[in-house]
C-alpha cells in the first residue's frame, strides 16, 4: 500500500545556495522526481519519497512539527531554531543525523574596520545586528557578555553604516562581502555546513526502514565522493611501507603476480583523495604501474 501517510517527505531549500547540491545528492542516491506545476513539490517516481521545496528557514520547523520526516538545511539554521525554541521554553523535535559536506560557512561577529578590538570584552554594552538572535544570545550569555541584540532580517552588513549597530553577526564564507562593506571578522560563533535532520516523531509502518535505507545510501554517496580505488604493483618486502602510505585505507587486497615470487599487486579503496605526492611517495617506496580510479557506488 502506498498511501500518502506511508510516503517519506524530505524538506529541501526551494531556491538558494543549498538547492542544487541537495537535489544532486538525492539523485545520486538513485531517487527520481517529477516536479509539480507550482514547483513546490517533487513526486518520487521510483520510491515512495517526495520532496517539499521551501525556504530554508522553514525546514527545521517542518521537521520538528512532523510535516516532513527529513530535512536538508544548514547547521546555522538548525541551531538557530533549536536555541530560539529553547529560549522560549520549548523543545525542537528533530535530531541531526549527519553532516553532508557542502554549504560550508561560519557565523561570525564582525567589526567596522578601524574599530579597536581587544577580545570579547570589547563587545560589552555594544549593539550587535543579526538575523541569528538565538545563536548570538546563547553565545553572549555563555560568555557573560551584556550586549544588546538588534534584529535585522537581511542586509545585516549595512547596519553599522546606518548607525543601527556597533558590530554585526552574520554568515561568512570567503569574507569578501565583509571586506566590501569595510568589516573584519573578530569572533567565530559556529562552523556550519549542510546537515540532514530527522523528526523525533515515531515513523509508522515501513517508514523507518525506508528512512534507514535512504540514509544508508546517502552515507555511501558521501563516502564515495572522496574515495578512490588504487591499484599498483609492489615488491613483497615493501608492502608494510606501502600500506602505511595508502591514505585512509583499512585492508588492501594483496594478489600474487603470475610468474614472480617477489612481486604482488595491491588493490585498495582509499577513503581520502589521492594526491600526486602520495603517488610519488608510493613509487619511491618501490611501487610501479600505479592506477587511481574513481569509485562510483559503495555499500558498507
Ligand atoms: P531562503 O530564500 O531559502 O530563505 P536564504 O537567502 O536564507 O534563502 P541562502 O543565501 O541560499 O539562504 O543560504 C542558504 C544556506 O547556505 C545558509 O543558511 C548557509 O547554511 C549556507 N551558506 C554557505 N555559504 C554561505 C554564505 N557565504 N552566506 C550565506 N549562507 C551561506
Ligand atoms: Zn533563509
Amino acid at each position: 500500500m502506498d498511501t500518502n501517510e506511508q510516503r517519506i517527505k524530505i524538506a529541501v531549500q526551494k531556491n538558494g545556495r543549498l538547492t542544487d547540491h541537495s537535489l544532486d545528492l538525492l539523485e545520486r542516491c538513485g531517487l527520481k522526481f517529477t516536479q509539480s506545476k507550482d514547483q513546490l513539490f517533487c513526486f518520487g517516481e521510483n520510491m515512495p519519497i517526495d520532496l517539499l521545496l521551501v525556504r530554508d528557514d522553514d525546514i527545521p520547523g517542518l521537521v520538528s512539527d512532523d510535516v516532513c520526516d527529513l530535512g536538508i538545511v544548514g547547521l546555522n539554521v538548525v541551531e538557530e531554531k533549536r536555541l530560539s525554541r529553547q529560549q522560549e521554553g520549548r523543545e525542537a523535535l528533530f535530531d541531526r543525523v549527519f553532516d553532508l559536506d557542502f554549504g560550508q560557512c561560519r557565523l561570525s561577529i564582525a567589526a567596522p574596520d578601524g574599530t579597536p578590538y581587544d577580545g570579547i570584552e570589547t563587545l560589552k554594552n555594544s549593539t550587535i545586528a543579526t538575523s541569528y538572535t538565538g545563536l548570538l544570545r546563547d553565545f553572549l550569555e555563555s560568555r557573560r557578555i551584556d550586549a544588546s541584540i538588534e534584529y535585522f532580517s537581511g542586509a545585516v552588513e549595512i547596519a553599522p553604516k546606518l548607525g543601527k549597530a556597533d558590530f554585526i553577526c552574520d554568515l561568512v564564507s570567503t569574507g569578501s562581502t565583509l571586506a566590501a562593506n569595510g568589516l573584519s571578522e573578530v569572533e567565530v560563533l559556529l562552523q556550519s555546513e549542510a546537515v540532514i535532520i530527522q523528526t523525533r516523531a515515531p515513523l509508522l509502518g515501513d517508514k523507518q526502514a525506508l528512512v534507514d535505507r535512504i540514509l544508508q545510501r546517502l552515507d555511501g554517496v558521501l563516502q564515495v565522493q572522496e574515495s578512490k580505488y588504487i591499484m599498483l604493483h609492489a615488491p613483497r618486502h615493501a608492502l608494510d611501507r606501502i600500506r602505511e602510505l595508502l591514505p585512509g585505507s583499512e585492508a588492501p587486497t594483496v594478489i600474487p603476480l603470475e610468474g614472480t615470487n617477489d612481486k604482488v599487486a595491491v588493490h585498495a579503496v582509499c577513503r581520502e583523495n589521492v594526491f600526486w605526492e602520495t603517488l610519488e611517495n608510493l613509487k619511491a617506496a618501490g611501487a610501479s604501474s600505479l592506477l587511481v580510479l574513481p569509485v562510483e557506488k559503495m555499500l558498507a
